[in-house]
């Protein structure tokens, strides 16, 4: 496991702390539309300037080519004080002289947030500059955005090469969970995968099958599996360059452990409103597509994560956006709820699908980030923790 030194190893109070958070959460009209990441993030600013540090927050938000005022971080500086109740500074540039003569002016405990870092060219190719720049900003840099840790930017690699750094809070907290998950933890040990391409969790189902005790598939990615065993699939979402990898690991020698549904929900078209019908996975007409998984499935997929010693769940089952198809994403998630074992959810959507049915403060963990928590199950090493290491 990845070493790092922590808030408690530092002294904040009376220095500059650069903090980089995740607040990249989806803006509508110009405001927060969701803003699970920003109240996610608030406890570790808010401990940094109640310690006396001066605070200078950076994100990045979106994919913006450059500077985009569609993608200014400042709706997100008014909801970050809207729920802190303190009062946020934003900056409208990421580095330069404007930039350091705020922060220089700035008193112990105030909150700076600067503009959006992928506005710089440099962020995504770890330039060097742009570490300097950032570097300038602060006397210690801490690391809380587990969402963005995979990646070797400038706000995640770069700056922590050259300030003292540490891992914060939710990191750590993100960090441990997932650590939990690779490690040993209670049985029955349970994963439930699903959401849309199989491509995208095939190397996550290759390093958990040896460590679970069940593997359950749903959501679109099941297809390709039910493909790979033969069944007709209509026109349920298949990747067939996926294939033959998925019938490797079927038939290998954990390939038992793969549960896949029983019974779909179909529908003619890919669409709200579509009519709803269950079928067996034998008797899916070849003009239907599999939008949910079906009844049978969802009942059988809920009794083994409301029995299991440790659970972690990514990807809905079904097209949990549309009512029709929500209820195998909802059992799943009240089954999730239910459990007394260690609960953990990962990926955006798994997530919004849980807040969506309440029942986001339910499980033990649920996850700021997608592809990081991915990476980590793979077995990858996280360029933005690893680095962390050589402050210890
Ligand atoms: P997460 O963000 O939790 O990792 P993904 O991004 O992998 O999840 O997948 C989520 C998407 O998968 C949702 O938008 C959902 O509508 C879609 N999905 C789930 N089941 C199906 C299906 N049977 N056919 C097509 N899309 C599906
Ligand atoms: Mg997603």
């Amino acid at each position: 496991m990845a070493a790092y030194l922590t808030l408690d190893d530092l002294d904040p109070g009376g220095s500059t702390v650069l903090v980089r958070s995740d607040l990249n959460v989806p803006l509508e009209g110009g405001e927060v539309a969701d803003d699970f990441r920003i109240r996610m993030a608030l406890g570790t600013i808010d401990a940094l300037r109640t310690a006396g540090a001066k605070v200078v927050v950076c994100s990045h938000l979106g994919r913006p080519k450059g500077p985009d005022p569609e993608l200014s971080l400042a709706p997100v500086s008014r909801r970050l004080g809207e729920l802190g109740g303190f009062a946020v500074h934003q900056i409208d540039a990421v580095v330069g002289s404007t930039v350091e003569t705020e922060v220089a002016g700035a008193s112990p405990g105030d909150v700076m947030l600067l503009e959006n870092t992928r506005f710089e060219a440099g962020e995504t190719k770890n330039d060097p500059e742009l570490s300097d720049g950032l570097a300038r900003l602060a006397d210690l840099f801490v690391q809380d955005a587990f969402g963005s840790v995979h990646r070797a930017h400038s706000s995640t690699v770069g700056v922590a090469e050259r300030l003292r750094s540490a891992a914060g809070p939710l990191l750590v907290a993100e960090l441990e969970s997932f650590g939990f998950l690779l490690g040993d933890p209670d049985r029955p040990y349970v994963v439930v995968l699903g959401g849309a391409k199989v491509s995208d969790k095939l190397g996550v189902i290759e390093n958990l099958l040896p460590r679970v005790d069940r593997m359950l598939i749903g959501g679109g990615m099941c297809f390709t599996l039910l493909a790979a065993l033969g069944h007709e699939v209509g026109n349920s979402l298949v990747q067939e360059d996926q294939v033959d990898s998925v019938r490797r690991l079927l038939e290998g020698p954990q390939g038992d452990r793969i549960a896949l549904p029983s019974d779909v929900v179909v529908a003619e078209e890919f669409s709200a409103d579509s009519p709803a019908s269950v079928v067996g996975v034998g008797e899916i007409p070849p003009d239907m597509t599999g939008l949910d998984i079906g009844p049978d499935t969802a009942a059988d997929f809920s009794a083994a994560v409301r029995e299991a010693g440790s659970v972690f769940w990514n990807g809905p089952m079904g097209v949990f956006e549309w009512d029709n198809f929500a209820a195998g994403t909802r059992a799943v998630a009240e089954a999730m709820a239910e459990c007394e074992g260690f609960t953990a959810v990962g990926g955006g959507d798994s997530a919004s699908a849980l807040r969506m049915f309440g029942l986001a403060d339910s499980v033990s963990h649920l996850s700021t980030g997608g592809g990081a928590g991915l990476e980590l199950l793979e077995g990858e090493e996280l360029p933005g923790v690893a680095v962390l290491e050589r402050w210890l």
